[in-house]
C-alpha cells in the first residue's frame, strides 16, 4: 500500500509551549520554531507524515493531517 501523503500540518500556538521536541524528533528538519518560540512548519514539502511530531509533542499542539496518494503517484 502505498504511503498517505501529507495535506497538513496543523499547529495550535496556543498550546505550544516551545519546548522543541518536534523540531528534534523530526526526521527531515521540516519543522522549527519561530521568534515567538511557537513550532512552525517550514519545509513541509519535506515531510514524510510519519507523525513523530504528532506523537511526541507533550501538549498536543501537532496534528498532521494526511491524505492517500494520488492514483500512480
Ligand atoms: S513538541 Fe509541541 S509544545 Fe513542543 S515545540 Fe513542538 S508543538 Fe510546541
Ligand atoms: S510528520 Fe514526521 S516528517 Fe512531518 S513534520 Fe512531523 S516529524 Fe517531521
Amino acid at each position: 500500500m502505498a504511503k498517505a501523503r501529507l495535506k497538513e500540518h496543523r499547529i495550535n500556538s496556543e498550546w505550544c509551549k516551545g519546548c522543541g521536541i518536534c523540531v528534534a524528533f523530526c526526521p527531515k528538519q521540516v519543522l522549527a520554531l519561530d521568534d515567538k518560540d511557537k513550532a512552525e512548519s517550514l519545509h513541509e514539502e519535506n515531510c514524510i507524515a510519519c507523525k513523530l511530531c504528532e506523537l511526541r509533542c507533550p501538549d498536543l499542539a501537532i496534528e498532521i493531517e494526511t491524505e492517500a496518494p494520488k492514483e500512480g503517484a
